[in-house]
């Protein structure tokens, strides 16, 4: 059964240094906010080791959850971007510390015996499958979430993807933004 959480930003149980942090990106200015995500993008090294998103997922730290269901946590980006930002994650990445490590069928099976390709096959499939269920999953809570934030005029989602795309967190996590009009392209 989904967990519904509607609190205005950073007022669930949040430490004194989260409130710090949240008074700190309101009183930066967009641009100052820009540069430093990307220099946090620059910075970060691309890894399969548990992230700040485990914190909040095993509740170690405190975040505000906008809504919470066996698979997936949406709750409010601590620097937002927008009127509305909400992230969205699955609570097991399953290898997924982005959108580029999505299971890539493998086409050349020529090397292996048939029951190696038969089981190589299997188990791609499998992962495929789990991939595909997890990013959809992200995709409809997203819809759901921006359903519930009001934002019916539309919205962004936006998947940011190793250190070029601006990828700071390496747990998949899709951008919910709204509540501002968007511009194009997005810089
Ligand atoms: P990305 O740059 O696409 O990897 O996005 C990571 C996002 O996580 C950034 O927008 C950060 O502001 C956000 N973020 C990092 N730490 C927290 C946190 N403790 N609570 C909420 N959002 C966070």
């Amino acid at each position: 059964m989904p967990i519904v959480r509607r609190g205005m930003r950073g007022t669930e149980n949040p430490s004194s240094s989260s409130r710090l942090q949240v008074l700190t990106s309101h009183l930066l200015t967009p641009q100052t906010a820009m540069a430093s995500e990307k220099e946090a993008a620059l910075a970060a090294v691309p890894s399969d080791s548990p992230t700040i998103f485990d914190k909040i997922i095993n509740k170690e730290i405190p975040s505000n959850v906008v809504y919470e269901d066996d698979n997936v946590l949406a709750f409010r980006d601590i620097s937002p971007q927008a009127p509305t930002h909400i992230l969205i994650i699955p609570k097991v990445k399953d290898g997924l510390t982005g959108i580029s490590k999505m299971h890539t069928p493998v086409n050349g099976t020529s090397d292996y015996t048939g029951q190696e390709t038969i089981t190589f096959c299997f188990v791609a499939r499998s992962w495929l499958r789990r991939h595909c269920e997890i990013l959809g999953r992200l995709l409809y809570t997203a819809k759901l979430v921006a359903k519930q934030e009001g934002l019916d005029d539309g919205y962004r989602l936006v998947i940011n993807d190793g250190p070029k795309g601006c990828q700071s967190v390496y747990h998949l996590h899709v951008h919910l933004l709204g509540g501002r009009q968007m511009n194009w392209p997005p810089g």
